[in-house]
């Protein structure tokens, strides 16, 4: 009988999960599953590859916790692919020490503990995945995969805010985020490809982008936080500081009334008034939908236009991610204008939904634009698999 892995990629108010066996060193996937607060509350789905939906229970209803036993319960008592020897974490912050994944020992967990105020959204959820499924496998080797790991390889330009030294001394970096998501989508071009200048875009809920040189992260949207850069879900992106000292004087609105605006109540959702989801904003009539999109995408592109510039050139746009994967509009809306660049999208091909990752420009353009699934739990699979070896 093989070995088991289970990979778990817990956000603030959902997890995702994949159970893989380990032939050799290479992890096949036989089972994925999520909980979404938002969505379903009540309930964690899972599927075995090519199998049907069904249902995990879980004791309290809209709780992350209950959704982890829910899924560390089962995966116990599912004994047919053999003992689960390894839980591969997505962890979003790795601060200044972690540029790669690792074995997550007492040490490394308290000392992981301290970046929480760095990520308060995620890095408790992410530890408190750690702390149930230690609990439940203790004796499963337990890896640790950065999201920022990706970007340590930033140029001290792209690396640092215009504050006082001492304050870059102590952390206050631009980190990037969503590594996890450009290393699977970065190892999946061609190898050409890769090594040329390429600029992802990752646009879901949590939306960044990402400059690329030689395979290499020299650039990316998100900064400190996972605030920056483009509009989001629900998250402001780039933001000028002076309106939150506004806010401050003039609203007197402390860090966590500030916090839960910027985070949960801007974005799309924010300036729509009416939802973060991309298809029924795409799907309305309402003038204040067709304005987020429109901001979203001028951001897009002048993001775009930034990381051409730094890159001295662009080889590929790639798209990936919940929105870059499946809404065609927005990508046409995004990739429209720039000829100039030499980009031409083929149309045809870019409205044609596929679940594959696939070419969507025309044979003739300089510029290859790509849609590319991402798959994180892939990633933290291999990188946990690899640490075992
Ligand atoms: P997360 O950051 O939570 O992982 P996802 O990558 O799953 O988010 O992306 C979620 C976003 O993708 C939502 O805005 C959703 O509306 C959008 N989306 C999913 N499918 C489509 C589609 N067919 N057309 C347009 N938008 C879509």
């Amino acid at each position: 009988m093989s070995d088991a892995l289970l990979t778990l990629n817990a956000g603030s108010s959902s997890l995702k999960f994949s159970l893989f066996t380990l032939e050799g060193d290479t992890p096949a996937r036989q089972f994925l599953g999520a909980f979404d607060r938002g969505a379903a509350p009540d309930r964690v789905t899972i599927r075995a590859v090519d199998g049907e939906e069904r249902q995990l229970p879980m004791a309290e209803t809209g709780a992350l916790s209950s959704a982890f036993a829910a899924v560390l319960d089962w995966c116990e008592g599912e004994q047919r692919f053999g003992d689960v020897v390894a839980v591969g974490h997505r962890i979003v912050h790795g601060g200044l020490d972690h540029s790669a994944p690792i074995v997550l020992t007492e040490t490394v967990i308290d000392d992981l503990a301290k970046l929480e105020p760095l990520a308060p959204l995620h890095q408790p959820h992410n530890l408190a995945g750690v702390a149930q499924a230690r609990a439940a496998f203790p004796r499963a080797t337990q890896v640790g995969c950065f999201d920022t790991a990706f970007h340590r390889t930033h140029p001290f330009v792209n690396d640092t805010f215009a504050l006082p030294h001492r304050f870059y001394e102590e952390g206050v970096r631009r980190y990037g985020f969503h590594g996890l998501s450009y290393d699977y989508v970065s190892g999946a071009l061609d190898p050409d490809l890769r090594e040329g200048r390429v600029v992802i875009a990752h646009l879901g809920n949590g939306a960044s982008m990402c400059a690329l040189k030689g395979g290499q992260s020299v650039g990316s949207t998100m900064g400190f936080s996972a605030l920056d850069g483009l509009p989001m879900g629900t998250r402001c992106g780039q933001i000028d500081p002076g309106v939150l000292l506004y806010l401050m004087q003039t609203h007197s609105m402390d860090a966590e009334q500030i916090a839960t605006l910027l985070y949960k109540e801007s974005g799309l959702k924010g300036m729509s008034g009416l939802t973060n989801d991309m298809r029924a904003l795409l799907a309305s009539e309402d003038p204040r939908a067709k304005e987020a999109i429109d901001y979203f995408v001028f951001r897009i592109r002048r993001e775009l236009g930034g990381m051409t510039a730094v890159l001295g050139g662009l080889d590929a746009l790639v798209f990936t991610g919940g929105i870059g994967e499946n809404a065609a509009p927005i990508r046409f809306k995004v990739c429209e204008g720039f000829e100039w660049l030499g980009l031409s999208l083929d149309e045809g091909a870019n409205a044609e939904w596929r679940s594959d990752a696939r070419d969507v420009s025309t044979a003739s353009s300089d510029v290859r634009v790509l849609v590319v699934p991402t798959d994180e739990e892939m990633m933290i699979a291999r990188y946990t698999s690899a640490l075992l070896q």
